[in-house]
């Protein structure tokens, strides 16, 4: 039942909803009633108020008569379900292993051969230190938004460590970074088996610093980082702000491009355009190439489309396509997220994917998209209005003259659009939803106090409404 469940809702969620809400849920047989195991209270009180529901009608409809579903807390230390290595050993040991763990399998460790296997430390679940080989050239579609980017990565792809180092790709979320630069990846892999490649999402490099940092063991990340062959790094303006990991980075750098390894970086905005990233990092970011990825027009949406059918085996005729593809706009993702629903729905009712029944499975998306200002449209809206760019919404740059259109924008999602305030800081760069809960309180108190304010927002809410 349940894996029939995750499907339902990896097709109705977004990527992000899903695999924090609904992928760490557990079932378990309770005897006459069906319990989900959830990790923490926080997370119950979300999937109770959200998901509940939704949850009840898949599994009546599943066993065909009501069933009674509990929801119960669990610590996911003891829990059989959980899918995390027990906590770490000694510090020590953990950075090491940190370090080990990333290296292919090719590479001898530096000294964990002295510790017995079974106490060695593993890092806490590493999501993102391997290449996902699904993301291809061959599966990337390519059209006037990305040619110059494919294009670029081919040629890295190549002749790694000389055509252009770094390869800097640049571009808004889910407009296939990622995937362009895992493919470069995946290729230098093919054509070398032994090639130090790594790649890591900011984040999570970020994250790494800090261990380094707490186990005194920089001299291990240095040994690891600069001796790759290939640094692929995501979203860097993850960096921003913070001083010790852009050191870190800029050793690490230096290293690799006097080495002739390659290191491939995408951010969410322009070099110039990070905000608190350091001078040097950003000249040094232009050494090589930079190349953007911009929003596929209606065409390529439709090619998207109808590669990711083919590679599902499904039958898409182009009309469907067409249709699927003038209702999403916004990126890739969504558009995947659309064409997901509808294969769902046409495998839970049993029928052949038609123009009909895309209509009818993404009625729901459609009519809210209908109903409601789209957040897209608040933020173009906003950022015309003060005569800042778009991407300013969902950039990291914190200086006034663009941090309060964004809270504008923000307090305009609040009061135009259904969405909670996880999902606005979602559509505002992954922002946090007290960040959004703080820009709604401080523009209210702005629009009480100041009379331009006021007749600002007005201005905005006239315009939006029509
Ligand atoms: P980003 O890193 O820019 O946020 P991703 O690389 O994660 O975006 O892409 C989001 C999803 O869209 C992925 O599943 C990716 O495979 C798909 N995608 C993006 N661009 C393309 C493309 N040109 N052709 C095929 N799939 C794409
Ligand atoms: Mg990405």
């Amino acid at each position: 039942f349940w894996s029939s469940c995750l499907s339902a809702f990896e097709a109705e969620l977004t990527a992000q909803q899903f695999n924090t809400w609904i992928k760490p849920l557990a079932v378990e047989d309770g005897g006459d009633e069906l319990r989900l195991l959830v990790p923490n209270k926080f997370v119950l009180q979300w999937v109770k108020d959200k998901f509940m529901a939704r949850i009840q009608l898949l599994a009546d409809e599943f066993f065909g008569k009501p069933v009674t579903i509990a929801l119960t807390l669990h610590s996911p230390r003891t829990a059989a379900v959980s899918r995390k290595p027990e906590a770490a050993p000694a510090p020590t040991v953990v950075t090491e292993a940190v370090v080990a763990e990333s290296r292919p399998a090719s590479i001898t460790a530096p000294s964990p051969a002295a510790e017995p296997a079974a106490t060695r430390g593993r890092p806490v679940v590493d999501e993102y230190s391997r290449l996902n080989p699904n993301f291809t050239f061959d599966t990337f579609v390519t059209g006037k938004a990305n040619q110059l980017a494919r294009a670029a990565a081919l040629q890295v792809a190549e002749n790694p460590g000389v055509a252009y180092n770094p390869l800097f790709v640049y571009g808004g979320v889910g407009l296939g970074k990622t995937h362009l630069v895992q493919a470069i990846g995946n290729v230098v892999q093919q054509h070398n088996k032994k090639a130090r490649i790594r790649y890591i999402h900011a984040e999570k490099y970020v994250g790494d610093v800090v261990k380094a940092y707490q186990h005194k063991a920089f001299e291990e990340f240095k040994r690891y980082y600069h001796s790759l062959d290939v640094l692929l790094i995501d979203d860097i303006q993850f960096f921003s702000g913070k001083n010790r990991t852009q050191e870190e980075f800029f050793y690490a750098f230096n290293a690799l491009i006097e080495a002739h390894k390659q290191v491939i970086i995408t951010c969410d905005t322009f070099p110039k355009e990070i905000e608190n990233m350091e001078d040097r990092l950003i000249s040094r970011f232009g050494w090589g190439l930079t190349v953007a990825i911009e929003p596929p027009e209606l065409e390529m949406r439709v090619a998207i489309l109808l590669k990711k059918a083919e590679q599902e085996r499904v039958q898409l005729d182009e009309n469907t396509a067409f249709f699927i593809a003038k209702h999403i706009r916004s990126n890739v993702r969504e558009l995947e997220g659309a064409l997901k629903r509808v294969l769902a729905y046409s495998r839970f009712t049993g029928q052949k994917v038609t123009l009909e029944l895309a209509k009818e499975a993404l009625k729901d998306l459609l009519a809210v998209q209908n109903r409601q200002v789209s957040v897209d449209n608040i933020q173009k809206t906003v950022a015309d209005f003060y005569k800042i760019k778009v991407a300013d919404m969902y950039s990291a740059r914190r200086s006034r003259t663009i941090a309060r259109p964004r809270q504008v924008a923000m307090a305009l999602a609040k009061e135009l659009t259904q969405l909670s305030l996880p999902d606005i800081g979602e559509a505002f760069g992954g922002r946090d939803h007290t960040t959004v809960l703080h820009a709604c309180r401080k523009i209210n108190e702005l629009r009480a106090a100041e009379p331009e304010m006021a007749h600002d927002f007005n201005v905005l809410l006239q315009i939006l409404k029509n």
